[in-house]
């Protein structure tokens, strides 16, 4: 294989901030491990609807299809207008097109960095193309609709397909993650099917039916309620949570705050032929401009992507690269290099300098081990 086609979408808010400093060190991680890498910066968002009256132009969704994979920083799509031509959702839309079924987005405790809680090692595995959200449920119209001033009717979809194929992603990485770590294999499903006995029935009923073929992992179900009250309470029994695509939007950014901060929290949108590297936050306007924002979770969410691409391809040199950055982003935090989400006072700039040093140090230590 040649160069690998990345994509690079900056997004809105804290995206113009975070996401280059993702690029800059996956470049350096990329070189050290000898991984040949093509960036292709391309425009998304407020940005690109200033330019090309779209937030998601043609071109950009063209040159994806060219692409292996790409990262998409945050877009601040609460501030669109959906019924404005040239306005939709690029996330929502992205993770439909391009059939990227599986949200994969971990949260684990870091040393040097305080907590709620120690030894949190989970993952949320959200299905990401159906459910509630009125953007990718319908193929044409829209999902959510006002019939009067005062009545708002939503359609929810859940099909047997998606919860197949998110349950067996579900505990084919349980039983990844049990080998890696020398740990018996745990898949929790999420749902609420004692009030969505249809929708969440065939969710769960899905979950029996692929449990039953991994007779290894051991199987329970929860409901969502119940499993937001024992996240607090005991977050560290957790390893796999496999959820329809609304409660694991929300069970994950709940992960995020009991491990540190939603900057350290990174997701992959996995697909069979494409990944797309996005941090679970969002623009962070609050801080928009700052630059104080923690560019952790792109990095982190870049990392997940290159160790897509090393799997797909069996391609060791982009494994090495992906294991680099998490082990120089381990160092760098665990120096007390923290942003103020963290409670430190180390800017984004300070952060990725320190970062692009660590990568040096950490290979150094690699060499001499
Ligand atoms: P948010 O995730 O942007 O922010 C929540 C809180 O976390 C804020 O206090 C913010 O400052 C903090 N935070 C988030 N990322 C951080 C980082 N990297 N470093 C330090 N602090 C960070 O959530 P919100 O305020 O609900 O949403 C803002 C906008 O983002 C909305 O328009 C929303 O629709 C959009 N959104 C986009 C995505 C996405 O593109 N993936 C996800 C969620 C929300």
């Amino acid at each position: 294989m040649g160069a690998y086609r990345i994509g690079v979408l900056l997004g809105d808010g804290i995206g113009p901030e975070v996401v280059p400093v993702a690029q800059a060190v996956a470049s350096e991680a990329a070189r050290v491990c000898h991984l040949a890498v093509e960036w292709v910066q391309l425009p998304v968002g407020l940005a690109a609807y200033e330019e090309f009256g779209d937030t998601l132009p043609q071109q950009t969704v063209d040159t994806l299809r060219t692409c292996q994979g790409w990262i998409l920083g945050p877009v601040e799509h609460h501030r669109y207008d959906p019924r404005q031509p040239g306005m939709r959702n690029p996330s929502g839309f992205l993770r439909k097109h391009f059939d990227l079924y599986a949200n994969v987005r971990p949260a684990r405790t870091w040393p040097g960095v305080p907590s709620r809680y120690e030894h949190v090692d989970l993952v949320v595995v959200r299905e990401n193309t159906e459910d509630v959200y009125p953007d990718r449920n319908v193929l044409e119209g829209d999902a959510e609709l006002r019939v009067t001033e005062d009545v708002v009717v939503s359609l929810r979809v859940v099909t047997r397909r998606a919860c197949l194929r998110i349950a067996r992603y579900a505990f084919t990485l349980a039983t990844q993650r049990a080998a890696q770590r020398g740990r018996p294999a745990r898949v929790t499903a999420v749902h609420k099917a004692n009030v969505l006995r249809r929708g969440d029935g065939l969710f769960l009923e899905c979950c029996r039916e692929v449990a039953a073929q991994f007779p290894e992992v051991t199987f329970e179900d929860v409901h969502v309620d119940a499993a937001s009250y024992f996240l607090v309470r005991d977050p560290v029994r957790y390893d796999v949570l496999v959820t329809p695509n609304l409660f694991g939007d929300i069970l994950s950014d709940q992960a995020a705050g009991l491990v540190g901060s939603l900057g350290l929290a990174p997701s992959l949108n996995v697909g069979d032929r494409y990944a797309m590297a996005q941090a679970v936050h969002g623009s962070a306007p609050d801080i928009a401009g700052l630059g104080i924002a923690n560019p952790a979770a792109e990095v982190l969410s870049v990392a997940m992507l290159f160790q897509w691409l090393g799997q797909q391809h069996g391609d060791t040199h982009a494994t090495c690269a992906a294991r680099l950055l998490e082990d120089a982003l381990q160092a760098t935090l665990a120096a007390g290099v923290l942003t103020p989400d963290l409670g430190g006072s180390c800017s984004t700039a300070q952060f990725a300098h320190t970062m692009q040093q660590a990568i040096q140090a950490t290979l150094k230590a690699w060499e001499e081990r």
